[in-house]
């Protein structure tokens, strides 16, 4: 589904289709280079992170190992509660694995804090975060994100992934979602 399908529902695209896949491919061969020789394993979190991760393992040159988390990080609002608890769980061990956790995006960073220590406690031969977007909060928190799709302004988007009440995932680009709809 692409933006023009959507009736006015945002107030302006930030990032378009062609964009989006532009970067990632760019994220990719930064992640070829950087994993050269080694045993890669991708986490997706769960569920936003469906489209970057399907998009990126298939950019790659390389083979690459694919899992995933789902935690929850929101209550019903859309503030983040600091409070994170693991839905699903990886099937992988990732002991002395190069682990690269993928994002779909980065607000507080507090979900990502939990990930990282939850995930640095198994013992992976490494631990890198890729995140499609960055929100300005993102930078107040210590973890360091070693690939970042785009910076954006702190806006609610939707689209690649992201919703808003379960929809808006299967939008091609990512755009700010106009008041109206969630007023
Ligand atoms: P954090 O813990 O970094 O504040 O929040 C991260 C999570 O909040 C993301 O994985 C995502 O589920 C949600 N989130 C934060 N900002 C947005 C946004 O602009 N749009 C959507 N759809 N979700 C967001």
């Amino acid at each position: 589904m692409d933006d023009t399908q959507l009736d006015g529902d945002l107030t302006r695209v930030l990032v378009t289709k062609e964009e989006l896949a532009a970067r990632i491919s760019e994220l990719a061969a930064e992640i070829d280079r950087d994993y050269a020789g080694k045993d890669l394993l991708l986490v997706g979190v769960l569920n936003g992170a469906v489209m970057v991760m399907a998009d990126l393992s298939r950019a790659l040159t390389r083979h690459c190992r694919m899992d995933w988390m789902a935690v929850s990080s929101y209550g019903s609002g859309s503030q983040s509660s600091g409070v994170v608890r693991i839905l699903k769980d990886l099937s992988t061990d990732v002991t002395g694995l190069d682990v690269l956790l993928v994002e779909d995006i980065i607000d507080t960073g507090l979900t990502l804090s939990y990930l990282v220590s939850n995930l640095r406690s198994r013992g992976p031969a490494s631990l890198r975060v890729l995140t499609v977007f960055r929100k300005p909060e993102a930078a107040r928190n210590p973890v360091e994100i070693a690939y970042v799709g785009f910076d954006i302004p702190n806006e609610f988007v939707v689209g690649y992934g992201l919703d808003y009440d379960g929809r808006y995932r299967n939008l091609t680009s990512v755009g700010a979602l106009a008041p109206h709809v969630y007023s």
